[in-house]
């Protein structure tokens, strides 16, 4: 009843079936086979669940999923875990609940069973009203769960490129997902807001970390760093545009050149890509903008993982912003998506796990030579 993911925009090829063939955990298979994810006929109207607690909507779904995740291994990712070097890093973090929606008692429809490996427990029913899970199987380089702290996000994520600008080049790290699913937790609070509350993010981390400081300090008086931050529209609602702040090193005795740079960007909502319902023209033409900027992205990640030299990123303002990030040798990416837990949000997540599936597929001989 898992079923590797296939790409969002080719149809399913047998060749590419072949390729993506299962690495999760043995585990994970083995649940699997052994799980039956058809439900059984409606028993009645029961008050308690089978897992003591009340009842909730969606009662029985809650059920089959609590059953799937017994048969799994779990396996979080640590701290002493071996960090593996990529020119272009695809992770995936889930948040926890929050308050509303431990109340609303939602259904948590993502499992983290271990490094890299993510399950999103789709609830479906049949023509005849059976319902059944549809287990979806994402793998990525890092995947961190709702207990995961920044700090142990930053060590898998940002601190790896950190290096890489001294060295001349460029390091970017993204933030992708759904309104709300913590975005600008994990980057570290408003970039343009007058009161940045970036006391735990990555934007605070990357400047803070002992090995940022302690690599500033011997190369220290040969640099001086530049901070530079902005947004890609004027919108109020910061879930409407692109948020970038950006890190430029420069060498005392070349003053005028740039070194390396490291810049940190909070994405615009996702979720745009399905709203449409706005008769605001000025909506519309900025949901386009958005939905454009997303697509030339991951196309000028592609560009990156083929070393190509052709990058289009003409095609959006985010990309000609980041014009340089896609170029060179030495350039790093990171993509962190950022996954809401609940029942409600699971079409989004699904959204966001397949365009971050697809830039993972456009890696390419990404393996960093370090
Ligand atoms: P986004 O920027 O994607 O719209 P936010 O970063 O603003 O989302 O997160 C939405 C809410 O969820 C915020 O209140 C934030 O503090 C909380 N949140 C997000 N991620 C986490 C997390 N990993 N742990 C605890 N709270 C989180
Ligand atoms: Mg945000």
């Amino acid at each position: 009843s898992v079923k590797e993911n296939e790409p969002d925009t080719m149809p399913p090829l047998p060749a590419v079936k072949c390729r993506r063939k299962s690495v999760a955990h043995p585990e994970i298979n083995k649940s699997s086979k052994r799980q039956s994810s058809v439900a059984k006929p409606p028993d009645g109207k029961t008050k308690r669940g089978k897992f003591g607690e009340a009842s909730r909507p969606n009662q029985k779904f809650y059920e089959m999923i609590q059953d799937f995740r017994e048969t799994l291994e779990i396996t979080p990712l640590s701290t002493t875990d071996h960090i593996e070097p990529h020119r272009i890093s695809v992770c995936v973090r889930k948040r926890p609940f929050n308050k509303l929606e431990i109340t609303r008692k939602e259904i948590d429809v993502v499992s983290i069973p271990g490094k890299g490996v993510l399950l999103v427990h789709e609830p479906k029913q049949k023509v005849d009203l059976t319902k059944y899970l549809d287990n979806q199987l994402f793998h990525f380089d890092y995947s961190f769960n709702e207990t995961s702290t920044n700090d142990l996000v930053y060590k898998f994520t940002a601190k790896p490129l950190v290096q890489s600008i001294f060295d001349g080049g460029m390091a970017t790290c993204f933030a992708y997902g759904q309104t709300g699913s913590g975005k600008t937790h994990t980057m570290g609070g408003d970039f343009t807001g007058k009161q940045q509350n970036s006391s735990k993010g990555i934007y605070a981390l990357a400047e803070g970390m002992p090995t940022w400081i302690s690599l500033l300090m011997s190369a220290s008086s040969r640099f001086t760093m530049e901070k530079t931050s902005g947004q890609t529209s004027a919108n109020a609602n910061s879930s409407r545009s692109h948020a970038i702040l950006q890190i430029v090193l420069r060498r005392n005795d070349r003053a005028t050149t740039m070194h390396g740079k490291f810049s940190l960007v909070d994405l615009a909502g996702n979720e745009r890509g399905t709203d449409v319902s706005s008769n605001d023209r000025s909506t519309l033409v900025e949901t386009a903008e958005i939905n454009r900027s997303l697509l030339a992205l991951k196309e000028c990640i592609r560009s990156l993982g083929m070393n190509s030299d052709h990058i289009p990123f003409r095609m959006s303002t985010l990309t000609k912003v980041l014009r340089d990030s896609f170029i060179g040798e030495k350039s790093r990416t990171c993509m962190i998506a950022m996954v809401s837990p609940g029942l409600a949000s699971c079409e989004y997540t699904m959204n966001t796990l397949r365009y971050s599936d697809r830039v993972k597929e456009l890696k390419g001989n990404s393996k960093a030579n370090c």
